[in-house]
């Protein structure tokens, strides 16, 4: 597994906590930058490549001859003989038939996930997101005129002056479109974005518990009338189209990960590089900690929890499955929980509450 990450965003949306640098410089020394780092680290991928991942920022801020020199060096250092997931994320606004004509010549990415948001200008603006609902209508369908059978679309609901209806309306208008996946998130207000300062102030009122709920079973109906299957708590896609990559990192595939700020893990080992471009450009700067058992064990607890699949009873150490049996039964009989022979397994409310319960279960270091 790779994942690349591109730190750099048009603009900063209001709710987003991500790393990202909102600049108009040139972005070839940061890219040539990454393609070194791909080079110096592909020794730590021995074997062949299942999916890549390019993520954001925005990745489609970089120009078509960026993206190919990134793919070249990848194909260059990497087996790719056995890739079945290539995804780039992208901004509406970016994908004019020309440039989805440029992302297909790479010959790399077989998946787009488009940052769509909402379908209402209104909230695109409070968002302060650079596109309109029109061009995300219709960056869906010239991807799919260019090729793209694989698209994800984002969707946020609990937006602020959000109603119901309005949700469901977002709903209809994805349902209309050309796409094989969906990634749904309620809106959190991070610590330190436009957001948490905007509602700090007053000017705006989020929604209540009850409306995020009703936006939440709006979500589920739709799911069931529309052919797509939940598969983590954010997550949903028709028969065959999850998300390989993101489903391999819930159950703890190693991964490599190149770029600022972008995090790696070897199975025993998390590294980190320095969230700072320059830095980044200039040394590489990186830090890392060997997981510890403990560490281990409550990472699997709370990315298992959030998926359909739950806890797989032979994936938890020996050393803490009898406390968390004894842990997990209060779920268990609250209903929150299935315990199948070989899995834990959370029920549609217990996958609600998934980072609640995980917290629940962790152990101290
Ligand atoms: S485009 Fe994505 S990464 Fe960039 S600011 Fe908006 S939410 Fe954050």
């Amino acid at each position: 597994m790779l994942y690349l990450h591109i730190p750099y965003c048009h603009r900063k949306c209001t709710y987003c906590a991500f790393y990202s640098a909102v600049t108009s410089a040139d972005k070839q020394a940061y890219v040539d930058a990454l393609c070194r780092e791909l080079a110096d680290r592909h020794t730590e991928q021995p074997h062949p490549l299942h999916t890549v991942y390019m993520g954001g920022g925005t990745p489609t801020i970089l120009s078509i001859p960026q993206l190919k020199q990134i793919a070249d060096t990848i194909n260059n250092y990497y087996d790719l003989t056995q890739l079945c997931e290539a995804t780039i994320e992208a901004n509406p606004e970016d994908l004019t038939p020309q440039y989805l004509q440029g992302l297909r010549s790479l010959r790399l990415f077989n998946r787009l996930s488009i940052g769509v948001q909402s379908f209402s200008d209104a909230d695109l603006m409070i968002l302060n997101r650079r596109h309109s609902s029109q061009q995300s209508v219709q960056a869906v369908v010239d991807a799919a005129q260019a090729g793209f059978d694989n698209i994800s679309i984002d969707l946020i609901y609990g937006l602020p002056g959000q109603s119901l209806d309005q949700w469901r309306s977002n709903l209809s208008q994805a349902a209309r479109l050309p796409i094989s996946h969906l990634s749904a998130y309620a809106l959190t207000v991070e610590e330190g974005t436009m957001l948490h300062r905007q509602v700090g102030q007053g000017r705006v009122a989020l929604a209540d518990d009850e409306m995020v709920l009703s936006h939440y079973d709006a979500l589920q109906q739709w799911c069931s009338q529309e052919g797509f299957a939940q598969y983590e708590v954010s997550n949903y896609s028709r028969q065959g189209r999850r998300s390989k990559h993101n489903s391999r990192y819930w159950d703890r595939t190693p991964y490599l990960g190149v770029g600022a700020a972008a995090h790696s893990f070897n199975g025993t080992q998390r590294r980190w590089n320095i969230a700072d471009v320059k830095r980044y450009v200039a040394t590489f700067e990186h830090e890392s900690e060997t997981l510890s058992p403990t560490d281990a064990y409550n990472e699997y607890m709370m990315t298992a929890l959030r998926t359909v699949e739950g806890i797989d009873k032979q994936l938890v150490d020996i050393r803490f499955r009898d406390v968390l049996e004894r842990k997990i039964s209060r779920f268990v009989q609250a209903g929150l929980i299935d315990d199948t022979p070989t899995h834990y397994q959370p029920t549609p409310a217990g996958l609600l509450q998934a980072d609640g319960i995980a917290s629940d279960l962790f152990e101290l270091p």
